[in-house]
Protein backbone atom coordinates (compact mmCIF):
# COMPACT_ATOMS: atom_id res chain seq x y z
CA UNK A 1 0.00 0.00 0.00
CA UNK A 2 1.34 3.52 -1.01
CA UNK A 3 0.91 6.13 2.18
CA UNK A 4 0.91 9.49 2.25
CA UNK A 5 2.85 11.96 0.94
CA UNK A 6 4.20 13.71 3.91
CA UNK A 7 3.78 17.13 3.98
CA UNK A 8 6.56 19.79 5.72
CA UNK A 9 4.87 22.90 4.93
CA UNK A 10 3.51 23.85 8.40
CA UNK A 11 6.59 22.34 10.15
CA UNK A 12 8.69 24.47 12.16
CA UNK A 13 12.59 24.64 11.53
CA UNK A 14 14.71 22.66 13.58
CA UNK A 15 17.65 24.83 14.93
CA UNK A 16 21.35 23.58 14.08
CA UNK A 17 22.25 24.56 17.44
CA UNK A 18 20.28 21.88 18.99
CA UNK A 19 22.21 18.98 17.13
CA UNK A 20 25.73 18.77 15.83
CA UNK A 21 26.01 20.72 13.24
CA UNK A 22 29.44 22.67 11.81
CA UNK A 23 30.29 26.05 12.08
CA UNK A 24 28.87 26.80 8.41
CA UNK A 25 25.56 25.26 9.19
CA UNK A 26 25.49 27.83 12.31
CA UNK A 27 26.01 30.77 9.98
CA UNK A 28 24.19 29.91 7.38
CA UNK A 29 20.97 27.95 7.75
CA UNK A 30 17.36 29.63 8.94
CA UNK A 31 17.02 25.95 10.54
CA UNK A 32 16.82 22.50 9.65
CA UNK A 33 13.67 21.18 7.75
CA UNK A 34 14.48 17.48 7.76
CA UNK A 35 16.91 15.27 9.57
CA UNK A 36 18.34 12.62 7.90
CA UNK A 37 16.78 9.91 9.85
CA UNK A 38 13.74 11.08 9.40
CA UNK A 39 15.02 11.06 5.28
CA UNK A 40 16.30 7.78 5.56
CA UNK A 41 13.05 6.68 7.04
CA UNK A 42 11.21 7.55 4.48
CA UNK A 43 13.38 6.67 1.63
CA UNK A 44 13.12 3.11 3.14
CA UNK A 45 9.20 3.17 2.54
CA UNK A 46 9.35 4.56 -1.11
CA UNK A 47 12.09 1.66 -1.47
CA UNK A 48 9.36 -0.46 -0.08
CA UNK A 49 6.77 0.87 -2.17
CA UNK A 50 9.33 0.87 -5.43
CA UNK A 51 10.42 -2.94 -4.93
CA UNK A 52 6.61 -4.54 -4.98
CA UNK A 53 5.92 -2.25 -7.69
CA UNK A 54 8.62 -3.41 -9.77
CA UNK A 55 9.14 -7.25 -8.61
CA UNK A 56 8.85 -8.66 -11.99
CA UNK A 57 9.89 -5.71 -13.87
CA UNK A 58 13.71 -4.54 -14.79
CA UNK A 59 14.12 -1.82 -12.92
CA UNK A 60 16.88 0.88 -13.50
CA UNK A 61 17.36 3.81 -11.85
CA UNK A 62 18.41 6.79 -13.44
CA UNK A 63 20.18 9.49 -10.56
CA UNK A 64 19.90 13.14 -12.34
CA UNK A 65 23.22 14.31 -11.05
CA UNK A 66 24.50 15.72 -8.87
CA UNK A 67 22.12 16.95 -6.21
CA UNK A 68 20.45 13.16 -6.44
CA UNK A 69 23.68 11.42 -5.06
CA UNK A 70 22.76 10.99 -1.54
CA UNK A 71 18.96 9.69 -2.18
CA UNK A 72 19.79 7.54 -4.71
CA UNK A 73 22.90 5.81 -2.38
CA UNK A 74 19.87 5.60 0.19
CA UNK A 75 16.81 4.51 -2.07
CA UNK A 76 19.21 1.75 -3.77
CA UNK A 77 20.58 0.08 -0.51
CA UNK A 78 16.83 0.06 0.57
CA UNK A 79 15.45 -2.18 -2.67
CA UNK A 80 15.36 -5.66 -1.97
CA UNK A 81 15.85 -6.80 -5.70
CA UNK A 82 18.10 -6.75 -8.06
CA UNK A 83 18.68 -3.18 -10.01
CA UNK A 84 20.72 -1.21 -12.14
CA UNK A 85 21.66 2.11 -11.43
CA UNK A 86 23.30 5.15 -13.64
CA UNK A 87 22.97 8.56 -14.07
CA UNK A 88 22.60 11.44 -16.38
CA UNK A 89 23.35 15.31 -15.85
CA UNK A 90 21.29 18.07 -16.88
CA UNK A 91 21.97 21.55 -17.18
CA UNK A 92 18.67 23.91 -15.92
CA UNK A 93 19.95 26.79 -14.18
CA UNK A 94 21.64 29.56 -15.96
CA UNK A 95 22.51 31.32 -12.51
CA UNK A 96 21.79 29.92 -9.26
CA UNK A 97 18.26 30.42 -8.86
CA UNK A 98 16.14 30.92 -12.31
CA UNK A 99 15.31 28.25 -14.47
CA UNK A 100 16.94 28.63 -17.75
CA UNK A 101 17.12 26.48 -20.74
CA UNK A 102 17.96 22.59 -19.84
CA UNK A 103 19.85 20.60 -21.93
CA UNK A 104 20.69 17.09 -21.66
CA UNK A 105 24.56 16.62 -20.92
CA UNK A 106 25.45 13.54 -19.76
CA UNK A 107 23.87 10.29 -21.44
CA UNK A 108 23.05 7.54 -19.03
CA UNK A 109 26.17 4.51 -19.41
CA UNK A 110 23.41 1.80 -19.23
CA UNK A 111 21.50 0.44 -22.25
CA UNK A 112 18.16 1.72 -21.40
CA UNK A 113 16.17 -0.16 -24.39
CA UNK A 114 13.53 -2.29 -23.00
CA UNK A 115 13.97 -0.89 -20.01
CA UNK A 116 11.66 0.09 -16.80
CA UNK A 117 13.24 3.48 -16.28
CA UNK A 118 12.79 5.08 -12.73
CA UNK A 119 14.34 8.50 -12.75
CA UNK A 120 15.43 9.37 -9.01
CA UNK A 121 15.46 13.31 -8.36
CA UNK A 122 16.43 15.37 -5.11
CA UNK A 123 13.67 18.00 -5.93
CA UNK A 124 10.94 18.96 -8.51
CA UNK A 125 10.11 22.81 -8.15
CA UNK A 126 8.81 24.67 -12.00
CA UNK A 127 8.59 21.04 -12.93
CA UNK A 128 9.92 21.88 -16.19
CA UNK A 129 13.64 19.86 -15.41
CA UNK A 130 11.44 16.56 -14.52
CA UNK A 131 9.30 17.01 -17.67
CA UNK A 132 12.20 17.73 -20.06
CA UNK A 133 14.32 14.78 -18.59
CA UNK A 134 10.92 12.19 -19.01
CA UNK A 135 10.09 13.50 -22.54
CA UNK A 136 14.45 12.85 -23.30
CA UNK A 137 14.41 9.75 -22.04
CA UNK A 138 11.23 8.60 -23.60
CA UNK A 139 12.45 10.16 -27.40
CA UNK A 140 16.38 8.90 -27.25
CA UNK A 141 16.54 5.97 -25.25
CA UNK A 142 13.38 3.53 -26.02
CA UNK A 143 12.75 2.04 -22.23
CA UNK A 144 9.71 0.16 -21.76
CA UNK A 145 8.17 2.32 -18.92
CA UNK A 146 9.52 5.74 -16.88
CA UNK A 147 8.31 7.01 -13.85
CA UNK A 148 9.73 9.51 -11.48
CA UNK A 149 10.60 9.39 -7.79
CA UNK A 150 11.48 12.59 -6.24
CA UNK A 151 12.58 13.01 -2.79
CA UNK A 152 11.25 16.99 -2.83
CA UNK A 153 8.75 18.51 -4.09
CA UNK A 154 7.40 22.25 -3.52
CA UNK A 155 4.32 21.60 -4.85
CA UNK A 156 3.17 25.40 -5.00
CA UNK A 157 5.92 25.81 -7.40
CA UNK A 158 4.63 24.96 -10.72
CA UNK A 159 4.96 26.91 -13.87
CA UNK A 160 2.44 27.52 -15.92
CA UNK A 161 1.43 24.68 -18.36
CA UNK A 162 3.53 22.24 -15.67
CA UNK A 163 1.03 21.99 -13.24
CA UNK A 164 0.18 18.42 -13.77
CA UNK A 165 3.75 17.51 -13.30
CA UNK A 166 3.95 15.36 -10.30
CA UNK A 167 6.62 12.56 -9.37
CA UNK A 168 5.51 9.29 -9.13
CA UNK A 169 7.26 8.45 -5.47
CA UNK A 170 7.63 11.33 -3.65
CA UNK A 171 9.17 11.95 0.34
CA UNK A 172 8.61 15.05 1.38
CA UNK A 173 6.29 18.18 0.26
CA UNK A 174 8.01 21.33 1.44
CA UNK A 175 7.32 25.08 1.50
CA UNK A 176 8.42 27.58 -0.79
CA UNK A 177 11.86 27.78 0.48
CA UNK A 178 15.21 27.35 -1.19
CA UNK A 179 16.66 24.14 0.67
CA UNK A 180 20.47 22.53 0.80
CA UNK A 181 22.38 19.71 2.37
CA UNK A 182 21.44 16.25 1.92
CA UNK A 183 23.05 16.46 -1.72
CA UNK A 184 21.41 19.87 -2.70
CA UNK A 185 23.50 22.87 -3.08
CA UNK A 186 23.83 26.49 -3.83
CA UNK A 187 26.40 27.65 -5.86
CA UNK A 188 27.88 24.37 -5.55
CA UNK A 189 28.45 24.22 -1.13
CA UNK A 190 26.13 22.47 1.58
CA UNK A 191 26.26 19.34 -0.97
CA UNK A 192 28.06 16.85 2.37
CA UNK A 193 25.40 18.41 4.89
CA UNK A 194 23.69 15.74 6.47
CA UNK A 195 20.22 16.96 7.21
CA UNK A 196 18.01 19.05 4.62
CA UNK A 197 18.36 22.97 5.28
CA UNK A 198 16.56 26.25 4.71
CA UNK A 199 19.18 28.30 3.86
CA UNK A 200 19.34 32.17 5.17
CA UNK A 201 17.66 34.44 2.44
CA UNK A 202 21.17 36.70 3.12
CA UNK A 203 23.06 34.05 1.69
CA UNK A 204 20.99 33.66 -0.65
CA UNK A 205 20.89 36.99 -2.47
CA UNK A 206 24.59 37.62 -1.73
P1 LIG B 1 12.58 22.81 -11.77
O1 LIG B 1 12.96 22.57 -13.21
O2 LIG B 1 11.54 21.84 -11.27
O3 LIG B 1 12.21 24.23 -11.52
O4 LIG B 1 13.89 22.66 -10.92
C1 LIG B 1 14.40 21.48 -10.51
C2 LIG B 1 15.86 21.70 -10.16
O5 LIG B 1 16.07 23.00 -9.58
C3 LIG B 1 16.32 20.72 -9.13
O6 LIG B 1 16.82 19.56 -9.73
C4 LIG B 1 17.37 21.52 -8.37
O7 LIG B 1 18.62 21.36 -9.02
C5 LIG B 1 16.95 22.96 -8.50
N1 LIG B 1 16.24 23.45 -7.31
C6 LIG B 1 14.96 23.84 -7.23
N2 LIG B 1 14.64 24.24 -5.97
C7 LIG B 1 15.76 24.08 -5.25
C8 LIG B 1 16.07 24.30 -3.85
O8 LIG B 1 15.26 24.72 -3.00
N3 LIG B 1 17.35 23.99 -3.46
C9 LIG B 1 18.28 23.52 -4.34
N4 LIG B 1 19.49 23.28 -3.85
N5 LIG B 1 18.02 23.31 -5.64
C10 LIG B 1 16.77 23.58 -6.08
MG1 LIG C 1 18.67 18.77 -9.61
Amino acid sequence: MKDEVIDLRNTPLISPQSIRSPKYALRDFAGILVLNGEIVLRTNKLAHDIQNDYESKKLVLVGVLDGSVHFIKDLSEGIGIPIKRTFIKVSSYRDNTTSGEIELHLNPMINLNGMDVLIVEDIVDSGKTLQFIIDEIKQKFNPNTVKTCSLLDKAEKRAPGFENVVADYTGFIIPDEFVVGYGLDFADNYRGYRHIAVLKPEVFSK
